[in-house]
């Protein structure tokens, strides 16, 4: 299949994405492509200081001469993370209302309103989203959208995150990074000159927020054996059956080279496309994004900045590479389930757990809310553990052929600029040692530190990869640079 053929077979799974088109030179379309499936409605051009000059005003441009109601609003901003703020400021404008919508982007006093309340009744006269961005832009045209009952229309400025054509947005409200449901753009339209114009670290963030999927999936695989969240075959072969050949140009991301970039953008929309076939970001995330949540939530600056998605998400995926070397190194085959399901503790001691673990974190309580949900009992423990017991040479061959080494990802990741240790980000081995507790626990899907837990290998699989020798030595901390 070639891309054009795997473009229109993603996109009969795809529920909520009608149009997708990537190509050269291509931004004179998007009028066309807003008339078919806008006829009659006003548009708005979303974009910020930096899309605004790389594709916005084009865009803009393009509309207006078609002779389609169009407004602009351009946030003014050099960097904003996708927060209720912006949400708010993105309702304003599809309504209409840009001068409200600017005041909600700079109100010293800000204070979020409630999530439910933001729903407004479908009308004619509310403005039809063009956003004209990278992953923030596109998540607060996502929302607001939705809270609008009406689709919109993406134009990618970037091949740096996989949230342009996902099921949902990943919103920080109330401190906490949260994914609100929400259909994915009606439209996106990705020009590829655009594409190779962006920054070069976005590019590699992009390939970062990819490569993610190879841990991802395998611990989707290890979901899938526990019987807790099956592989859903259409979500899945939208995406896996091609993902490493999307990753396989590392050295032409690094030139920029059209094609490379053109396959990481295609790699990122078949991710969203198998988030909208799953109606969950499952098939596109498990730990590794969660070290970079805990960042979000945390305000992690490094030299007074906040580091971009798939930066911090390299630094996770790594790890989990890491994670998953040593794991292949245990012999599940001689797991001891009936100590194991002994050992196994209450649902009460798991919640203490969990409220010990996030005392001090700004979402204290999430940690028990989830562990509260993905809660097995002794019963399932058993039965989960004998499973893996049984399949393990089989199973282990199946992640193997799934998972890269961490070597072999941090020589893609040096080679496209992205992170290749946690200082990169500003972050220090110690510290990452200290984020595992939370990330086996945030999140109520099954990962991989579950099934260590059931094991009773956590404490010695999580502590491997910081020894020495390993891939995060403790002792071996990098100077932040
Ligand atoms: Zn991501």
């Amino acid at each position: 299949m070639d891309s054009k053929e795997r473009i229109a077979a993603a996109l009969k799974v795809a529920t909520d994405t009608k149009v997708f088109e990537m190509g050269q030179g291509i931004l004179p379309i998007v009028p066309d492509v807003f008339k078919k499936l806008f006829p009659g409605r006003k548009a708005v051009v979303v974009a910020d200081i930096n899309t605004w000059p790389a594709a916005g005003e084009k865009v803009y441009g393009y509309m207006t001469a078609a002779g389609i109601p169009t407004e602009k609003y351009i946030i003014d901003k050099e960097e904003f993370h996708a927060e209720w703020r912006y949400i708010e400021m993105t309702d304003a404008i599809l309504d209409g209302d840009l001068k409200k919508a600017n005041f909600i982007e700079n109100d010293p006093e800000y204070t979020e309103t409630e999530a439910s309340k933001t729903f407004r009744q479908p009308s004619e006269d509310h403005y039809i989203a063009v956003s004209v961005g990278a992953g923030v832009i596109n998540d607060c045209c996502k929302l607001a959208s939705h809270h609008h009952g009406q689709g919109y229309i993406c134009v990618a400025t970037a091949a740096s995150v996989d949230g342009f054509s996902s099921f949902g947005a990943s919103i920080t409200y109330q401190n906490a990074k949260q994914t609100f449901e929400c259909p994915a753009p009606t439209a996106i339209v990705a020009d590829v000159d655009v594409l190779v114009n962006a920054p070069r670290w976005m590019v590699a963030s992009g390939y970062a927020d990819l490569a993610a999927k190879i841990p991802a999936g395998a611990e989707w695989m290890i979901a899938d054996l526990m019987g807790t969240e099956p592989i859903i075959p259409d979500a899945w072969n939208v995406l896996y059956p091609n993902l490493h050949q999307y990753l396989s140009n590392p050295e032409g991301i690094a030139a920029l080279d059209p094609q490379a970039v053109a396959d990481i953008f295609e790699g990122l929309t078949m991710s969203g496309f198998a988030m909208q076939a799953a109606r969950s970001s499952r098939p596109a995330s498990c730990c590794e994004h969660l070290f970079s949540h805990i960042l979000d939530m945390t305000h992690h600056r490094f030299h007074g900045k906040l580091q971009s998605h798939g930066i911090q998400v390299a630094v996770g995926t790594l790890t989990m590479c890491a994670i998953f070397d040593e794991m292949f190194k245990f012999d599940l085959t001689k797991l001891d389930v009936e100590t194991c399901v002994k050992c196994w503790p209450t649902i009460d001691e798991e919640q203490m757990r969990a409220i010990e673990i996030f005392r001090s974190f700004p979402a204290p309580k999430l940690g028990y809310t989830e562990i509260t949900k993905k809660y097995n009992d002794a019963a399932t423990v058993r039965e989960q553990l004998t499973k893996v017991k049984e399949c393990w040479p089989e199973f282990k061959k199946k992640l193997q052929g799934q998972v890269w080494s961490f070597e072999k990802m941090k020589k893609c990741f040096e080679i496209v600029g992205a992170p290749t240790d946690p200082s990169d980000i500003g972050v220090t081995r110690h510290q990452l040692h200290d984020m595992f507790p939370k990330v086996q626990l945030m999140r109520w899907r099954f990962n991989a530190l579950d099934l260590a837990k059931r094991g009773m290998y956590y404490d010695e699989l999580v502590n491997s990869i910081f020894l020495p020798g390993h891939a995060w030595d403790i002792n071996e901390e990098q100077p932040f640079k």
